[in-house]
């Protein structure tokens, strides 16, 4: 596979360290309130990495962090009168509800920077033994000079910096910020303001700078050295070449070997974000579409593009997707009628052709993960299957045809299957079977056919006049 590395702005083939096991590193979100369809944006992108290179064969260590510890958040807590690990564990909650609304796979460790600290603390400790970090009145900043690779990430040059920061120079001193040696040093850690959580440290109590929180739960949950390094594009500079500064300057290692980075998902042309107002939340969007739209959304376009939102763009991905579950239902009821024969020689050739779209589609995706062409590779499919796939058709055929897009379209997060409720009758035949087993004293399996039920919403009572059920 290709992938667009933004360290050597180049497509390279992708060699992942160890040969069958791929440690992938996302940065996730700050957890102070809802998430928006911009911040979906990395989660779905990589989530769709992840699920290609399982279905390459690789095994995949999927790192993303909940940041739980920042001034966003005090704030917030201020404002409502609450603990900042109230707010954090909250929104923690929220999120990975909404991750599992858009069908992104829980990451293998999703670690959080307040349980962490003593590796972030230890981390400090190697930098300042090495000459790389030190303190002043309780900070503990990055000597950002002694990194000889300061830049190669951004591909920003000191001196560039050292122009821009003349213009600014005012402003740092009366933020407080001239107590470091150079403009350049960044924060490792902060000391504790009142009211702000804190952790005891050897520099005293206080918490640890952004940066240093992926440095650390990377190093702990992949290893020295990432596979891929992932986020949005706007946390290439400083975020990112921070990162790469304090993890090879305290490892001696290459930090992360590729690094990726998406675009922006834009409102009217601007990037969507908290800041400017301009955003809708996936709990908002979920009201009006079914998430798995905003998905296949996102996907349609190339993930190192800027996408723009609007109502008509959604709406027509809306329609896209459905020529997709459309064919997708058909080949599925076909499934429970089509007669069991042998393949007539016209039926093989068909089921041959198929392999077609998945090479093409399988082409797109080793392209630096080209999920447009990917979605009209499945397009394709469509219309192939539509065409060639009928109720005539032998069940082999329409099988080989349903699980090829069913495969191809889980690969992007995409369910094609639609969910069956329980008919009436078969509701109760369970319960009756429920009633006996009970009589039987097989209260094991009365209690597994509860449980079945209460999975799909169904809710037992057992009244005077007998067993009740309603729908949840
Ligand atoms: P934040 O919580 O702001 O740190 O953002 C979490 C993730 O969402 C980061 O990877 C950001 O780069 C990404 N992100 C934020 N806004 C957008 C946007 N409008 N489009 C795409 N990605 C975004
Ligand atoms: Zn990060």
């Amino acid at each position: 596979m290709k992938i667009y590395n933004t360290l050597t702005r180049t497509k390279q083939e992708f060699v992942p360290i160890n040969e069958r096991r791929v440690g992938i590193y996302v940065c996730g979100p700050t957890v102070y309130d809802y998430i928006h369809i911009g911040n979906a944006r990395p989660m779905i992108v990589f989530d769709t990495l992840r699920r290609y290179l399982l279905y390459k064969g690789y095994e995949v260590n999927y790192v993303s962090n909940f940041t739980d510890v920042d001034d966003k958040i005090i704030k917030r807590a201020i404002e409502e009168g609450v603990t900042s690990k109230e707010i954090s564990e909250r929104y923690i909650e929220e999120v990975k509800k909404d991750m599992k609304a858009l069908n992104v796979m829980e990451a293998t460790m999703h670690p959080k920077a307040t349980e962490e600290i003593p590796d972030m603390i230890e981390m400090i400790k190697v930098l300042i033994d090495k000459g790389h970090a030190y303190e002043v009145n309780g900070t503990v900043y990055f000597r950002t000079r002694s990194f000889p690779g300061y830049g190669k990430l951004s591909k920003k040059n000191i001196d560039e910096l050292e122009a821009g920061h003349r213009d600014e120079k005012h402003a740092l001193k009366v933020s407080g910020e001239d107590e470091k040696e150079d403009f350049l040093d960044f924060v490792l850690w902060k000391p504790k303001k009142e009211g702000e959580p804190s952790w005891p440290s050897p520099w005293g109590d206080g918490r640890p700078g952004w940066h240093l929180e992926c440095s650390v739960m990377s190093k702990k949950y992949i290893g020295d050295i990432i596979d891929i390094h992932a986020g949005g594009e706007d946390l290439i500079f400083p975020h990112h070449e921070n990162e790469i500064a304090q993890s090879e300057a305290a490892n001696d290692v290459e930090f992360a070997r590729y690094w990726m980075h998406n675009g922006f998902l834009r409102i009217d042309g601007e990037k969507m974000s908290k800041s400017l107002g301009n955003f809708f939340t996936i709990r908002e969007i979920g009201e009006k579409y079914p998430l798995q739209v905003i998905r296949f959304f996102i996907l349609s376009a190339h993930y190192r593009s800027p996408l723009n939102f609007s109502d008509s763009l959604v709406e027509s991905a809306k329609a896209s997707l459905d020529r997709i579950l459309t064919a997708a239902n058909k080949l599925e009821e076909l499934l429970q009628t089509a007669p069991d024969k042998e393949l007539t020689e016209q039926e093989k050739e068909v089921r041959e052709g198929l392999n077609s779209f998945e090479l093409k589609f399988d082409e797109a995706m080793e392209d630096d993960l080209n999920t447009a062409d990917a979605i009209s590779a499945i397009f394709e499919l469509v219309k192939y299957t539509n065409s060639n796939i009928t109720s005539d058709s032998s069940k082999q055929l329409v099988i080989a045809g349903y699980d090829l897009l069913k495969k191809l379209c889980d690969v992007l997060g995409i369910i094609t299957a639609v969910k069956k409720e329980k008919l009436d009758s078969e509701i109760e035949a369970l319960i009756e079977e429920r009633q006996a087993a009970r009589k039987a004293k097989n209260f094991a399996r009365a209690d597994e056919i509860r449980n079945q039920l209460a999975a799909e919403g169904i809710i037992l009572e057992d009244t005077k006049e007998g067993v009740k059920w309603k729908k949840a």
